[in-house]
């Protein structure tokens, strides 16, 4: 088989909009991208998961645990290329509404920050990790998704 793209797709809080969008493009790409794109860790569609020396990891969602934070970093160890996909990714809202609540609503939310092991603050993915790329949007923006796509097989001369 010929060199194929080593993608990674990796989901952290938020409501996975983006990846259902994903899934619904493969309705129209799967057939092109199988031959061009080696999926090395997408739960949505695959148990295995490599995530050894990865092209470009696509990460959906805001970051709000250490067991988070440490995940990602171990992503943009293995990775050439990190894209943050949807405004959660990107800008850290809707997911992190909680950075706004005022001192009582977080008096009320403190145990449950505690039991579960949630950072104070939500982060978007930028706080943590370097991020070459964004798809913006709520969901993510298909179009500008589907260009990085393309600008990726070409960057890794998988295409010409
Ligand atoms: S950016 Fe919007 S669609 Fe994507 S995970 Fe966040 S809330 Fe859901």
């Amino acid at each position: 088989m010929n060199k194929r793209l080593k993608l990674g797709w990796f989901s952290f809080s938020c409501c996975e909009d983006s990846t259902i969008i994903f899934t619904e493009l493969l309705n129209d790409h799967y057939l092109t991208w199988k031959k061009l794109i080696d999926f090395r860790s997408i739960s949505v569609l695959q148990k295995k998961e490599d995530l050894t020396d990865l092209d470009v990891a696509f990460v959906e969602g805001a970051i709000t645990s250490g067991g988070q934070s440490d995940r990602l970093k171990v992503i943009r160890e293995n990775s050439k290329k990190l894209v943050a996909v949807g405004s959660c990714a990107c800008v850290g809202m809707p997911s992190a509404q909680r950075n706004l609540f005022n001192t009582e609503t977080n008096t009320e939310i403190e145990a449950i920050l505690t039991r579960f092991k949630y950072l104070p603050k939500v982060q978007k993915l930028s706080e943590i990790v370097t991020v070459d790329d964004q798809v913006p949007g709520c969901p993510m923006n298909e179009k500008i998704f589907l260009t990085l796509v393309d600008k990726y097989l070409k960057e890794f001369k998988i295409i010409s």
